[in-house]
């Protein structure tokens, strides 16, 4: 068991290769609050092409860029409807009462994704009693949701309803792009139905750091003040920019390698007594697990697994998550899959007497 642990608590995880460091060392740099940083021109001319957006603007994270979508879009005292299991909602800290003083009105959707039906009623009436509905928010892939694909049909009947009532939209695109490899359909095509959308390049994509919102040039100069506002104007950010640029240019398509990753290990998931796969078939690289508990405790299975050398994450009492990523290969893969597989009772109360 000399081999190191193979990590697959996020997709966050994963370390800047030799060929994107050194695009990172070779990165033209100037100042980027002073707009002259080409590095990160460049790479914010780039995201908005992708998404076919007018402008981009380069952010330290996707938490930021999710904040500052609200706070472009709303007054304080608006509310914005999204799946109470959105990234926004869930695990923001609740900035968007904090930022943007925005309340939230919740839909349950299929694990997160909404449709129109269900949304249908989210309107608040006109009148003095009542909070103005500002705001739709969509998250696409659904990462609460078991990594679920939005349908492209059901973003459309949305954005139909958004428009009659003069609602924005934002679809919070972290994981855009595994939604992008999975279906074939082009980033262009997801981001059509929104105004505002964000993307991270430090998921799947393998960067160390960043993410991007985009949308019309007057809503990006909004977030590009916002940006500032909230302290997260940057400097020579070409040099993390650099490593956005390297992974939109070659860590794109390999996705699909992730996700193929992913079945593996659903299938392990799946096929052990005890482990159910939360939200039915896996659809990208997220694997959300519920842990019956006559197998143990979500903890003890992650402890097993760990001291097996397989990382995933405890979000539950009785849930876990396993993603791929870049740098866990198939080989990791099948490794873990029959690490997972020989998980019983039996051996986690084993582990437990031991420590
Ligand atoms: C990870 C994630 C974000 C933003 O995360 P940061 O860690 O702040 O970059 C936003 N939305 C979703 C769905 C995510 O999974």
């Amino acid at each position: 068991m000399s081999r190191p642990p193979i990590d697959l608590r996020s997709d966050t995880v994963t370390r800047p290769t030799a060929a994107m460091l050194k695009a990172m060392t070779e990165a033209e740099l100037g100042d980027d609050v002073f707009g002259d940083d080409p590095t990160v021109k460049a790479l914010e001319v780039k995201t908005a092409e992708l998404l076919g957006k007018e402008a981009a603007v380069y952010m330290p994270s996707g938490t930021m860029a999710n904040q500052i979508a609200v706070g472009v879009h709303t007054r304080p005292g608006d509310e914005l409807v999204c799946a109470g299991t959105s990234h926004v909602y869930l695990w923001e800290a609740g900035g968007i009462a904090r930022h943007s003083g925005v309340t939230a009105r919740t839909f349950e959707g299929d694990f997160g994704i909404l449709s129109p039906i269900e949304i249908d009623d989210a309107v608040r009436p006109d009148d003095p009693h009542y909070v103005r509905t500002r705001l739709v928010w969509l998250e696409n892939t659904h990462n609460r949701g078991g990594g679920r694909i939005h349908p492209i049909e059901s973003i459309a009947g949305i954005a139909r309803w958004a428009h009659d009532h003069r609602l924005a939209m934002h679809l919070d695109g972290a994981r855009l792009m595994n939604a992008v490899v999975a279906t074939g359909i082009p980033a262009k095509e997801w981001a059509r139905y929104f105004d505002t959308v964000s993307i991270c390049y430090s998921k799947g994509l393998g960067a160390p750091v960043g993410s991007a919102l985009t949308g019309t040039v007057e809503a990006m100069r909004e977030a590009r003040k916002l940006r500032k506002l909230m302290g997260g104007g940057m400097r020579q950010a070409g040099v993390i920019a650099a490593a956005a640029t390297y992974a939109l240019e070659n860590n794109v398509e390999r996705l699909a390698e992730d996700h193929a990753n992913a079945q593996i290990l659903a299938s392990a998931f799946s096929e052990t007594d005890g482990l159910r796969l939360e939200s039915g078939p896996v659809e990208t690289n997220l694997v959300w697990v519920d842990v019956d508990s006559s197998l143990g405790t979500a903890a003890e299975v992650a402890a097993y697994l760990k001291s097996h050398g397989v990382l995933v994450s405890v979000l539950g009492a009785q849930v876990i998550r396993a993603c791929t990523h870049l740098d866990v290969s198939r080989e990791d893969v099948e490794f873990a899959a029959g690490v997972i597989r020989q998980l019983e009772p039996a051996m986690i109360t084993a582990l437990t007497l031991v420590y």
